[in-house]
């Protein structure tokens, strides 16, 4: 991790700090409230609860501090999207989107925004360069892709996609602040779930975006209070305690993620394997250039789905189960939701397990799967 984030992380364990009056609690509270004490005049204090709640700012203090930018908190990864679409699009816009990226804004796309007049292109994330962004209004990249985990030169798609006067979007939600910053690389907004790692414990759905730009901030917060896509405080206060100890997680997990990769590799019951962190993996000079960490989640491909589903219900250390980021290790073949991949292709989410047990209950579970 560079200096410069070592040091965030070490602020953002203080950052309530400077805010505490002698004798409140340290601890961050949950305000559970859809209204405030509000005689007179109301501007200048908080007013609803659809408007603005201190549980919520609390989180976004804390994930704007790692991202250096404004945050606006959301109930999902998908509301957070949603906002970066709808608070900048009007009929006759178009939109660039991955089309092997989370398939969800490919769906909401051609269900919701063309109905509105609004068009959608695709493209390959390794390609993704190619063609250039004339005619976009919102480019919005994912890198690593998900679930195929190549990855597009974020400084390049942003300073192109500004020359051609596209808004730059960046889901940044497979690598967290702690392993890549896309608003550093010139990123306009950052979207991500976390749902996924940053909140880490699987227990609640949650999404938020970024920016260092104070008329989209101004931009996603009137949408979020006039669309009512507002978080709930409990889930903003289960994301706050998440967000705490996420360095720490995503640090063992890529750790673990770059002891398992090589040996999967070798594994006789692996035909292909995608790691961003393996030398000559497609994706790795890029990996290198724009990420901190190479990630914890893993594409390894076995011989069909049979094999697949034996290798993911077998292993006693894997929990089959969709989505990823959580403190225990998760797979799913991702062809079950048709994801372009093969059928035997596996989504590894590496979690935070000691190595060793780890890696023998993978590699128990993979040589019953040859
Ligand atoms: C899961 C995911 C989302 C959507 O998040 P939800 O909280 O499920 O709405 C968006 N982008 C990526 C890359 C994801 O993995």
């Amino acid at each position: 991790m560079a200096d410069e984030m070592k040091l965030r992380a070490a602020r953002m364990l203080h950052l309530r700090q400077s805010g505490l009056a002698k004798g409140d609690p340290v601890s961050l509270s949950l305000a559970m409230t859809s209204v405030y004490h509000l005689p007179g005049e109301p501007a200048g204090h908080r007013q609803y609860g659809r408007f603005d709640n201190p549980t919520w700012e609390a989180t976004e203090d804390l994930l704007g501090h790692l991202e250096d930018a404004r945050c606006i908190a959301f109930p999902s990864g998908m509301a957070a999207i949603t906002a970066s679409l709808l608070a900048f699009l009007k009929a006759g816009d178009r939109v660039l989107l991955p089309s092997d990226g989370y398939y969800t804004p490919r769906v909401l796309a051609d269900r919701f925004l063309s109905g509105l007049g609004i068009a959608f292109d695709t493209r390959p994330t390794a390609s993704f360069l190619d063609g250039g962004f004339d005619d976009y209004r919102i480019v919005f990249a994912e890198t690593p892709s998900n679930p195929g985990l190549d990855i597009v030169d974020l400084a390049a798609v942003s300073k192109q996609a500004k020359a051609a006067g596209a808004i730059m979007v960046a889901d940044n939600t497979t690598m967290t602040p702690f392993g890549q910053r896309p608003l550093d690389l010139g990123a306009d907004l950052v979207v991500a779930a976390d749902t996924k790692a940053a909140n880490g414990h699987s227990d609640v759905l949650f999404g938020h975006v970024t920016t260092r730009d104070e008329a989209m901030h101004g931009a996603i917060a009137d949408w979020r209070k006039l669309s009512g896509a507002i978080p709930g405080p409990f889930e903003a206060w289960q994301v706050h305690r998440g967000i705490e100890t996420l360095e720490l997680r995503f640090s063992r997990m890529c750790d673990n993620a770059e002891m398992l990769a090589p040996r999967l590799r070798e594994h006789k019951a692996v035909s292909a394997l995608r790691y961003p962190g393996l030398p000559d993996d497609p994706a790795h000079n890029l990996a290198r250039m724009q990420m901190d960490r190479f990630g914890f989640l893993i594409g390894l491909t076995l011989k069909d789905a049979a094999k697949a589903e034996a290798f993911i219900d077998g292993c006693e250390m894997i929990q089959p189960a969709t989505s990823f980021g959580g403190l225990h290790t998760s797979a799913e073949r991702r062809a079950r939701w048709g994801d372009e991949v093969a059928p035997g292709f596996v989504r590894l989410s590496v979690g935070c397990e000691p190595p060793e047990p780890l890696w023998q209950a993978i590699g128990d579970a993979l040589d019953a799967a040859v």
